[in-house]
């Protein structure tokens, strides 16, 4: 006999397996449903737990029976099955506001379109070095339901979070709030118009009050454009590349100033020396990071103590090897325009730059001055080349044109000198010739380390 579901999750992958562990532990009678294949390991994990599925399709008429639905980030909000189910009157929540209405504690929502799995895992790290017990979920790592359904009895969770997560938030209240910065990426999602994007990451801030805080990038022009249609009743922590008048965190060429009243003095400064995370983009995510530590009772020494022993996930900026003077840096997770700004602007040295792989509509001319500037020769590695061809012609003195690794390996080799950088940074996302960005650095530093050992 087919049960009624009382809560129907659509999607089966990171957030939708966690909502089925938490739904079920609250006792709900849960049907899952996937219009696509569910990966080898979340079936088994379905059946092992004994939860109704179905997959490769939807059956609207069951779904219908449900008085809640949770949806998967990765449905688009137009889907049909979403659609329907509204219709019918069905709420239909995110996986993030699902958890947080089971969690009692206080949360840091980490939001933005470029920074936030550092600037969270900064976060995470400076409280858990500093003794207060902090959990870590999300977009990175475990999902929050997940975390929620397995006990979370940390008083903090630092979260990273999407806008696709907080499209479906009405009630998420996030103590420490951050938007690091909007800039145009995924807008397939939000019918091509940007405000919309960016006003689904100002969902982070629909619920603060006065007693709350809102950190966010001051000069960032999505974020400017957006505090003019929202207002956010949380304090604001701007953050600068500027002096600061005020509370917030701002960075000069040799040191990150933090200004809050409640510091000894009203200020620390710490020197970027011997501090791991390099570039601008990582200067406004150590003071995010920072601000939330100190207001979350770090002292002035223990974020010193932090923010020196971090170490960043991989395919971040990731040093991966230097062979003839030539250093490999492995950036694969820069999928847009923007996250390339960053890792160009960083570079001291003359850049061999391997980039290409889906393009999403991409806007060059955001890098044109750089590429100009700190780029001597553009390895283009994807299945179709021309939309960066076209577009370096002329502005970078050797492009080459390559459809594997391999290859575009071996062309940046003898393209660099020693004292060069060769950079992949491939402002694209992965899937033509990888199976996603991990992959993709993955097999870049493999194949990195690879040449050093056989080099003569
Ligand atoms: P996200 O989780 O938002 O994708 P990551 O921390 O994983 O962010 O970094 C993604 C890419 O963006 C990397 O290439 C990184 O070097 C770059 N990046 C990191 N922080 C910023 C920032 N504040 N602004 C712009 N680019 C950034």
């Amino acid at each position: 006999m087919m049960i009624s579901p009382s809560v129907v999750i659509i999607g089966a992958a990171e957030s939708g397996i966690g909502a089925v562990l938490l739904a079920k532990r609250l006792g709900h009678q849960v049907f899952v449903s996937d219009g696509g294949k569910i990966k080898t390991d979340y079936r088994e994990l379905l059946q092992s737990q004994g939860i109704d599925f179905e997959e490769s399709g939807h059956s609207l008429h069951r779904l219908g029976e449900a008085s809640l639905c949770i949806k998967s980030p990765g449905v688009a909000n137009e889907a049909e099955v979403i659609t329907a189910l509204k219709q019918k009157g069905i709420p239909v929540i995110s996986e993030i506001e699902f958890a947080a209405t089971q969690f009692q504690g206080k949360s840091i929502g980490i939001t933005g379109s470029n920074g936030k799995t550092t600037t969270t895992l900064l976060t995470h790290h400076l409280l858990s070095e500093a003794g207060i017990s902090a959990g870590l979920a999300g977009n990175v790592g475990k999902s929050f339901a997940a975390a929620i359904a397995e006990g979370g009895s940390e008083p903090i969770y630092v979260l990273e979070v999407s806008s696709f997560q907080l499209d479906d938030c009405y009630t998420f209240h996030p103590h420490i709030a951050m938007i690091l910065n909007i800039t145009p990426d995924h807008l397939d999602r939000y019918g091509y118009v940007f405000e919309r994007y960016a006003d689904a990451k100002f969902r982070i801030v629909q619920n603060s009050n006065e007693e709350d805080y809102f950190i966010y990038h001051k000069e960032n022009p999505g974020i400017k454009e957006g505090l003019k249609r929202h207002q956010v009743k949380a304090r604001h922590l701007p953050l600068s590349l500027f002096p600061l008048e005020g509370e917030g965190a701002w960075c000069d060429h040799s040191h990150l100033h933090f200004q809050l009243d409640s510091l000894p003095g009203g200020l620390i400064s710490i020197p970027y020396e011997g501090l791991p995370l390099e570039g601008q983009h990582n200067q406004l995510n150590m003071m995010a990071a920072g601000l939330a530590a100190l207001l979350s009772g770090l002292n002035p020494d223990q974020l010193k103590f932090g923010l020196k022993n971090f170490k960043n996930a991989p395919h971040r900026m990731e040093p991966v090897g230097e062979l003839n003077g030539v250093s490999y840096v492995n950036d694969s997770k820069a999928t847009n325009v923007d996250s390339v700004f960053y890792a160009l602007g960083s570079m001291k040295k003359p850049v061999v730059w391997i980039a290409g792989g889906v393009d999403k509509g991409n806007d060059y001319s955001q890098i044109e001055a750089l590429v100009k500037d700190k780029v001597k020769a553009l390895v283009c590695m994807g299945t179709k080349n021309e939309p960066l061809i076209s577009y370096f012609s002329g502005k970078v003195p050797t492009i080459k044109s390559t459809a594997s690794l391999a290859e575009a390996l071996t062309n940046a080799h003898a393209l660099a000198a020693p004292g060069d950088i060769v950079l992949l940074s491939p402002a694209c996302a992965s899937f033509d010739l990888f199976k996603n960005y991990e992959d993709r650095g993955d097999q870049f530093r493999a194949a990195v380390q690879s040449m050093i050992q056989s080099a003569p």
